[in-house]
């Protein structure tokens, strides 16, 4: 088979591209590489069974034309993480919802079944203990930019939705919830990577908020599993599912753990939600998966700890300083 990945030069799509690679596929991978990295694919440069397309979703004529090159596509392209939304949202608000229609309507074109990876903003401030794929999303003002992600990425499920009820374009959508590995960068936010880099360097530890706030972290290569089997199960077409792991922790307990587990001296400073992100900002308290529907479909369970994940974070990030 050949895959298309948009996104694929970014730290999920990467990894995927690695394991479709390593057990035979072709992948091409669209990236334009404003989050993504050339780093993250360097080991594949020269491999013919691999193609680098640096560009952007946006442009429809290179899509169209990387589209009608493989059997399916993985459409991963997306402005992510909370800090790039609150700071850049018209941009992220393009590439989410614009950038997503015109992959749509290039798989539809072509005929390529398509896997949309949304997220579990969806849900809100929805604290559910458990957040099934038919729960209600809970969503603040639309005037605070942090929902406008949720709001991007639902649209683009009812725009794959859709293609699937009435088009009849096999699409699958699978919501991630936060998913964490080797390759992630903190710039953009993410927690863990940020955590880990200033333990290992000693600095303060900056926990938003009161720390109370919960979440449950996913090991990629548990994410990247469940990914592929999705995309090749016949009985996902036309169903949302969610990817994640289930054991739940504080942000603050989180901090602890990793100055523990890394024996760092670095010590941990409160930073209040308007100064991190924006006046006004609207955290989410807790965010659970339900991963029934995955184990249902695709006998998909996570396997990784949130020790393996410390771990593998660490090897990574020392490896890039060294
Ligand atoms: N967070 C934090 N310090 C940081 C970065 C994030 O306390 O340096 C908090 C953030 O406010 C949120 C949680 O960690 O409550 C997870 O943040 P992340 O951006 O990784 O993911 P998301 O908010 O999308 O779950």
């Amino acid at each position: 088979m050949r895959y298309l990945i948009t996104g694929g030069a970014g730290f999920i799509g990467s990894h995927l591209a690695d394991a479709l690679l390593a057990r035979g596929d072709e992948v091409i991978v669209l990236d334009d590489l404003s989050t993504g990295r050339h780093d993250n694919i360097l080991t594949h440069s020269g491999n013919p069974k691999f193609e680098f397309v640096l560009g952007s979703i946006l442009n429809a004529d290179l899509v169209d034309d990387v589209v009608g090159r493989v059997d399916e596509v993985f459409h991963l392209a997306a402005a992510v993480g909370v800090n790039l939304i609150v700071e850049r949202p018209l941009e992220s608000l393009a590439t989410n919802i614009r950038g997503s229609e015109v992959v749509l309507e290039k798989a539809h074109k072509h005929g390529r079944p398509i896997l949309v990876t949304s997220t579990s903003e969806i849900y809100g401030k929805n604290t559910s203990d458990s957040l099934g794929e038919e729960d209600d999303r809970i969503l603040g003002s639309p005037l605070k930019t942090r929902w406008s992600y949720s709001e991007a990425k639902a649209i683009e499920e009812v725009l794959a939705y859709t293609y699937w009820k009435n088009k009849g374009l096999p699409t699958r959508i699978v919501r991630l919830f936060n998913t964490v590995g080797p390759r992630q960068v903190g710039h953009y936010g993410m927690v863990v990577p940020r955590f880990i880099d200033s333990a290992l360097k000693g600095q303060p530890i900056t926990v938003y908020g009161d720390g109370t706030q919960t979440r449950c972290f996913g090991h990629i290569s548990d994410i990247v599993v469940g990914l592929i089997a999705i995309a090749d199960s016949p009985k996902t077409i036309g169903q949302a599912i969610n990817l994640g792991n289930t054991f739940e922790i504080s942000i603050l307990d989180l901090a602890k753990l990793i100055i523990k587990e890394l024996e760092s001296k670095s010590e941990i400073v409160f930073v209040p939600y308007d100064q991190a992100y924006e006046a006004g900002f609207e955290d989410m308290e807790r965010r659970v998966p339900n991963v029934d529907k995955a184990k249902k479909f695709v006998q998909w369970e996570p396997t990784k700890t949130l020790k393996n994940i410390i771990d593998d974070v660490s090897a990574d990030l020392i490896s890039r300083i060294k």
